[in-house]
C-alpha cells in the first residue's frame, strides 16, 4: 500500500490527505519500477506541495492489464447500463459531496480560485456524469429488415474495450469527468493519465471511486510524464483507444503512436487561435462582456480562448473603451480569496511562455492597451494584455498563447470579418456579437470552427457536442456524440427464411 500525504490548505488549519502512489485495480500502489516522482507545485507560491509516484512504461502494462481483466469479467458486456447508471450517479454524488475540498486541492494545484473550481470546473463535472449516467441505460442500436420474410439485421453499440485518457491541466477535474463518464456509460474500462503538472485530484477523484463501489480495474489513475506514461499508452497494442487533449503538437505524437501500433481510434482535442466578431448592431456593452470573460477566464488557459477579438471600424474607440474598462474591474490573485476572478497561470513554463508572447508582441510593433507589465513577489501571475494594432503575421496573432493576452484588429465588411476570423490553422471556437439575425446566421455558416457562439462566448453544455475542425481537433466530445467516439458498432446479419441453393 503506497502512502498519502497531508496537504495544509493555506489560511485555515484544515488538511486535506492526497494518495501519493498509483491507482491500479482500486488499490494504491508505488510504481513497480520506478523511483521517479512528479513534484506538485502551487503556482501561487512556488512552493512545492507534495510528490506523488510516476508511472513507468512498466506500470502503464499493469494498468492496461487491469483494464483489459475488468472489461472482460466485471464490466464491458458484463454490467447492465442500469447498474453502470447507478454507480456513475452515485461517483457524481460522491464528487458533489466533497466539491469544498476538492476545490481547495484544485486551486492549489492548478491556482485557479477555489470558487472557480468549486462552482463551474466542479459543478460542471457532476452534471457532466449525471448527464452521462442518463446515457447509461439507453444506449441501442436499430433493427433494419433487409428481406421482411426471411432476413433481419440489427445493430449493437459495443464498448470499445480499454482505453487510455490523457488530459492537460488546464481543467484537471472538468477534463477528467467529460473523458470518464461517456467512456463509463458505455462500458469502457479506463487508463487515466493526468498532466504530470497537476496530478492531485485525479488522484482524490480515485478515492471516490472506490467508495461509489466501482469493481476494481474499470478506472485506473497512472500519474507520469507525457512522453512516459502519454506515450506507453498511445503506443499500447492491448488499448483499444485514446482520447487525449492537450496541445496539436503532441496530438499529433499521439495519432502517429496509435498508427504505428495497433491502429487504436482515436480523439483529440488541441489547441485554438479563436475569433471573435463584434458588429455595429451588437449591445456593446453585453459583447465587451463575453470578450473580456472569453480572454480573461482561467487565466486565457483555455483551449477556446478568444484570443483574437476583429471589431468593426464604426464602433472600434467604443468598443476597445469599454472592454479596457471590464478588463480593469477583474481581479487577478490567490485563489483563496473569494474576490478573486483569476489565479496565477499553472507553472513557471507557462509564465515564461506567456511572458514570451507579450514581450514579442511589443518587439513586433503591437501596442498595448492595458496589461504587459510584470508583478513584483512570488507567483506565476500574468495580468490580462490587450493588444491593438495588430497585424496578421505577428506571432500573438498567429500562435496559441494559453494565457490571458488578446490581439485586438478591426474590420470595415463583413466579407473582410469572416476572412480575418478564418485565417488560422486552427478551428475550435469563434463568437459573434450582432442584433441582425441574418447576420447572424450568415456568418455562424461562414465561420470555420467546431462552435460558435452567438451574442455570448466560452459556455458549453454537456449534451452539446464540442470538438475542433482544421488542426483543433478530430472527433467530439459531450452530448450524445460522445457515445459514438466510445462505442464501435457491430451489425448482426439473421436469416431465419432462407435456404441457399448450390452451386450458385
Ligand atoms: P501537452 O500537449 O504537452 O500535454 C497534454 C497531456 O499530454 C499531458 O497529460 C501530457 O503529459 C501528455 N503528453 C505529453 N507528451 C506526450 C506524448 N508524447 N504522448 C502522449 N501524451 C503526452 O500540453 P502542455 O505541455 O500541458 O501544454 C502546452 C500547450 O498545449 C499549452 O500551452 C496549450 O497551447 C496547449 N494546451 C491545450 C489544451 C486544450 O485544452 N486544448 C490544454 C492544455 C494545453
Amino acid at each position: 500500500m503506497a502512502q498519502t500525504v497531508s496537504v495544509k490548505v493555506p489560511g485555515s488549519g484544515k488538511l486535506i490527505s492526497v494518495p501519493t502512489g498509483l491507482f491500479i485495480d482500486n488499490e494504491f500502489v508505488p510504481s513497480s519500477n520506478s523511483k521517479e516522482l512528479i513534484h506538485a507545485v502551487n503556482p501561487a507560491t512556488e512552493d512545492v506541495i507534495c510528490s506523488v509516484v510516476a508511472a513507468s512504461a512498466k506500470d502503464i502494462d499493469l494498468a492496461v492489464a487491469a483494464a483489459r481483466r475488468a472489461f472482460n469479467t466485471t464490466w464491458g458486456k458484463n454490467v447492465t447500463g442500469f447498474e453502470r447508471s447507478r454507480l456513475i450517479n452515485r461517483l457524481a454524488d460522491l464528487i458533489e459531496r466533497d466539491a469544498q475540498e476538492l476545490g481547495e486541492l484544485e486551486s492549489l494545484n492548478n491556482g485557479k480560485p477555489v470558487r472557480v473550481a468549486r462552482d463551474f470546473d466542479i459543478g460542471d463535472s457532476v452534471q457532466c456524469l449525471r448527464y452521462y449516467a442518463g446515457w447509461a441505460d439507453k444506449i441501442a442500436g436499430q433493427t433494419l429488415e433487409v428481406d421482411n420474410k426471411i432476413k433481419w439485421a440489427f445493430t449493437r453499440h459495443e464498448p470499445i474495450g480499454v482505453c487510455g485518457q490523457i488530459i492537460p491541466w488546464n481543467y484537471p477535474i472538468n477534463m477528467w469527468s467529460w473523458k470518464v463518464a461517456p467512456a463509463l456509460a458505455a462500458g469502457c474500462t479506463i487508463v487515466m493519465k493526468p498532466s504530470e503538472l497537476t496530478p492531485l485530484t485525479a488522484l482524490k477523484l480515485s478515492e471516490l471511486v472506490v467508495e461509489a463501489g466501482f469493481p476494481k480495474g474499470v478506472i485506473n489513475t497512472v500519474p507520469s510524464l507525457g512522453s512516459v506514461g502519454g506515450a506507453a499508452l498511445s503506443a499500447h497494442p492491448d488499448v483499444d483507444k485514446v482520447a487525449f487533449t492537450g496541445s496539436t503538437v503532441t496530438g499529433r505524437k499521439v495519432m502517429e503512436a496509435a498508427a504505428k501500433s495497433n491502429l487504436k481510434k482515436i480523439t483529440l482535442e488541441l489547441g485554438g487561435k479563436s475569433p471573435q466578431l463584434v458588429f455595429e448592431s451588437a449591445d456593446l456593452d453585453q459583447a465587451a462582456n463575453w470578450a473580456a470573460l472569453g480572454i480573461c477566464y482561467n487565466t486565457g488557459q483555455d483551449c477556446t480562448a478568444g484570443s483574437r477579438i476583429y471589431v468593426q471600424n464604426s464602433i472600434y474607440d467604443k468598443f476597445l473603451d469599454i472592454l479596457v474598462s471590464k478588463v480593469k474591474e477583474l481581479s487577478i490573485g490567490d485563489g483563496f480569496d473569494d474576490k478573486n476572478f483569476g489565479g496565477p497561470v499553472v507553472s513557471k513554463v507557462q509564465y515564461d511562455r506567456v511572458w514570451g508572447y507579450i514581450e514579442s508582441g511589443k518587439a513586433e510593433g503591437a501596442k498595448t492597451v492595458i496589461g504587459g507589465v510584470k508583478r513584483s513577489g512570488k507567483g506565476y501571475y500574468v495580468e490580462p494584455t490587450i493588444f491593438t494594432e495588430i497585424r496578421s503575421d505577428m506571432k500573438i496573432v498567429k500562435e496559441e498563447i494559453f494565457g490571458p493576452v488578446l490581439s485586438v484588429g478591426r474590420f470595415e465588411t463583413e466579407e473582410e470579418a469572416v476572412v480575418l476570423a478564418n485565417a488560422t490553422t486552427y478551428g475550435l471556437g469563434a463568437g459573434l456579437h450582432s442584433n441582425d439575425a441574418n447576420q447572424c446566421m450568415r456568418v455562424s455558416a461562414a465561420l470555420e470552427a467546431g462552435t460558435v457562439w452567438i451574442n455570448q462566448y466560452n459556455l458549453l453544455s454537456n449534451n452539446v457536442p464540442f470538438g475542433g475542425k482544421k488542426q483543433s481537433g478530430i472527433g467530439r466530445e459531450l452530448g450524445s456524440y460522445a457515445l459514438e467516439e466510445y462505442t464501435s458498432v457491430k451489425a448482426v446479419h439473421w436469416n431465419f427464411g432462407e435456404k441457399l441453393s448450390w452451386p450458385l
